[in-house]
């Protein structure tokens, strides 16, 4: 999309950044989020100006179940949505622990729309809307389609959008929680589906596309390598049966350093 004009002079402290991981992945793959972009960010993470380095005080034990199941998963988005509200920031992005976050053009992008008005934006996974059933009932189905931004690549949500999810309003968003996890299992469908329901077919905001968010269910190869810096988001893993990566050149082999 051509570029917009800021509408606000945001810093990367407006800035709620939610990584899902789970135990098995911590050495694996926060440690590497932790060596590079997470701490190339510090002031992001320290909330406060104590003493240096405060990782632990950022790291939410969710007490949801660590199955990778649909109500696991949505547990944990509804747990990253109620922090968000919480942290009073304007802006709520969610990211997996196999993505690396070019906070600087995060930033960028964020702050060419206003955070008060109705704001999703990411990469749809699919090139077609989603189609599924909404259960209304016991025996009555209702069919819905919308869009919906990859969790893979990371999305991002207004503060002003992020209110709106809430059925209750603004007033008591904590009561999100719940009820997010009963709209899942009321399409039977993803965490990162449920958020592109709510806002799509619940609130009637559209998704707006942007290419600069990556997955690894996308051939990174193609990112060229002029465009790499640009990026906001990047993932490296399995794409088709095979190592998808972007290409880097860097003191590291592909074999010493996969995700590159
Ligand atoms: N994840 C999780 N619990 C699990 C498995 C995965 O919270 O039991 C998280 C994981 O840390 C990552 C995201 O879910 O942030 C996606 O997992 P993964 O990359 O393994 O799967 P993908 O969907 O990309 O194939
Ligand atoms: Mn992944």
């Amino acid at each position: 999309s051509p570029p917009r004009p800021p509408a606000e002079d945001i810093s990367p402290r407006d800035v709620f950044i939610a990584v899902k991981t789970t135990k098995k992945f911590h050495k694996a793959r926060l440690e590497l989020l932790l060596d590079t972009w997470i701490s190339r960010n510090r002031d992001m993470v320290r909330d406060g100006d104590r003493d240096g380095w405060a990782v632990p005080r950022n790291v939410i034990n969710t007490n949801c179940s660590a199955a990778h199941s649909r109500q696991a998963l949505s547990c944990k988005m509804a747990v990253e949505y109620d922090k968000f509200i919480e942290s009073g920031r304007k802006w709520f992005c969610h990211v997996d622990d196999d993505n690396y976050v070019n906070v600087r053009m995060l930033v960028k992008l964020l702050s060419s729309y206003p955070h008060t008005q109705d704001i999703y934006i990411g990469k749809p996974s699919l090139d077609r809307p989603i189609q599924a059933t909404e259960r209304i009932s016991e025996n009555k189905m209702h069919p819905v389609h919308f869009w919906f931004a990859t969790g893979g690549a990371g999305f991002c949500i207004s503060r002003g959008l992020a209110l709106k999810m809430s059925p209750w309003g603004a007033r008591v968003p904590w009561a999100f929680g719940g009820h997010f996890m009963s709209t899942a299992e009321k399409i039977r469908l993803p965490d990162d589906c449920t958020i592109g329901y709510i806002i799509e077919s619940v609130l009637g905001v559209k998704l707006i596309r942007s290419n600069l968010f990556h997955s690894h269910l996308e051939n990174l190869h193609q990112v060229p390598k002029s465009e790499i810096h640009k990026q906001v988001t990047l993932s490296y893993g399995m794409f088709e049966n095979k190592r998808n990566s972007i290409h880097m050149k860097g003191a590291f082999s592909v074999e010493e350093d996969p995700s590159r």
